[in-house]
């Protein structure tokens, strides 16, 4: 549990965009006297836990994990050379996409703004949170409308979703677009960069000191392939953050879940970036040179955006083949478009061999 107005307190540092976040924040959410735990409360040594009613035979799950993920954000801490308190860990980015309306808009009043096309799960929590969405179509190219955002925005505005790289375009906005929108935008600027690993846009990461309205999301589920433990990350200035702990399930990750993260964080993750990144390469190419590619738009991500000529009979011909790829076609902008998940070589190659009519005995 965090008493926000001391955390406000302690925030306050002289270059940053002079915005109090509190005035943003639903009234009843300021106001909440968060779950708090016996061992949250009890600083002291314990030698017997007889508080949360778990059973005390040791089997190594038998205790409520730690609420604040201690250790687990330690090392994203150390990885993201980014400061504890400024890190907020969920079941997924979802849980944080989640929460970002819980804590800020007022259901039934207040609204949110998203680029469009973008991650589908922005309008499905505004939705559920009873949140009107306005969604501002990108411009040419997939370009980042940064007028038209501000434009779309009134006095109950209060979250601004940018995805860069952006799922499905695979484009990365520049940051300098991306700042703009922080400087003139007066609500919770959320950049999803769930794919910035693949991208040679830097991060937002750093601007989180200058901008108090400034969340940014990023994922475990992606380039350090961890999508089954469900752990997005969040980073924001520590009143958000402190907002979104006492917001969230006390217990949402779990001890499976963070054990087994610490440990597979250890392995080379930039390698595996890095052969995705080289199969990107291979795959822009050679698809672009099959007839019924009519383009392949350039990616930040893990994927590409592929326009063919008849997507979703390539779509059922690739199912065929037992490959499942994303049909887009019917996304506003993306008109015969698929999305495409760059796999391993072997997998890169049979998408190269249906999208390039070969036989299905050449096919590995
Ligand atoms: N953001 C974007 C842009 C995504 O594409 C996805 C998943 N496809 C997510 C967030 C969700 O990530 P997580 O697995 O952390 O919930």
């Amino acid at each position: 549990m965090y008493v926000i107005s001391s955390v406000v307190e302690t925030s306050k540092q002289m270059n940053m965009k002079n915005i109090n976040i509190l005035q943003l924040v639903r009234p009843n959410i300021e106001n909440l006297a968060p779950y708090s735990t016996a061992r949250d409360e009890c600083k002291m040594q314990i030698g017997s836990f007889l508080d949360a009613n778990e059973n005390p035979i040791n089997n190594g799950y038998n205790r409520y994990p730690d609420p604040r993920q201690a250790e687990l954000k330690g090392l994203i801490s150390r990885i993201k050379g980014m400061p504890v308190k400024n890190i907020f860990v969920g079941n997924g980015s979802d849980e944080a996409i989640d929460l970002c309306f819980r804590v800020f808009c007022r259901p039934g009043v207040d609204n949110a703004i998203s680029i469009m096309p973008t991650y589908g799960m922005y309008k499905v929590a505004a939705d559920i949170n009873d949140v009107s969405m306005r969604e501002v179509a990108l411009g040419e190219n997939f370009a980042l409308p940064v007028q038209e955002l501000l434009d779309a925005c009134d006095a109950n505005t209060k979250l601004m979703f940018v995805c860069s790289p952006n799922n499905p375009t695979g484009n990365a906005f520049p940051i300098s677009q991306i700042l703009t929108l922080a400087q003139k935008f007066d609500g919770m600027l959320v950049v999803d960069e769930a794919y910035i690993d693949f991208s040679s846009e830097g991060s937002m990461l750093p601007y989180i000191k200058e901008y108090p309205n400034l969340i940014v999301l990023q994922t475990l589920s992606k380039a350090y392939g961890l999508a089954a433990l469900r752990l997005g990350l969040a980073f924001a200035d520590e009143v958000t953050m402190a907002l979104f702990a006492n917001v969230k399930y006390p217990y949402n990750v779990s001890l499976a879940a963070m054990e087994k993260a610490m440990s597979l964080l250890k392995r080379d993750v930039a390698a595996e970036v890095e052969n995705v990144m080289v199969e990107r390469a291979r795959m822009e190419k050679a698809l672009a040179e099959l007839p019924r590619v009519r383009k392949v738009w350039p990616s930040d991500a893990n994927f590409l955006l592929v326009e063919v000529d008849d997507a979703r009979g390539l779509y059922s011909e690739l199912l065929d083949k037992q490959v499942i790829v994303r049909d887009r076609s019917k996304v506003p902008g993306c008109a015969g478009c698929l999305r495409i998940t760059i796999g391993t070589k072997d997998e890169n190659d049979n998408v190269l061999a249906v999208v390039g009519g070969l036989r299905p005995e050449s096919i590995v």
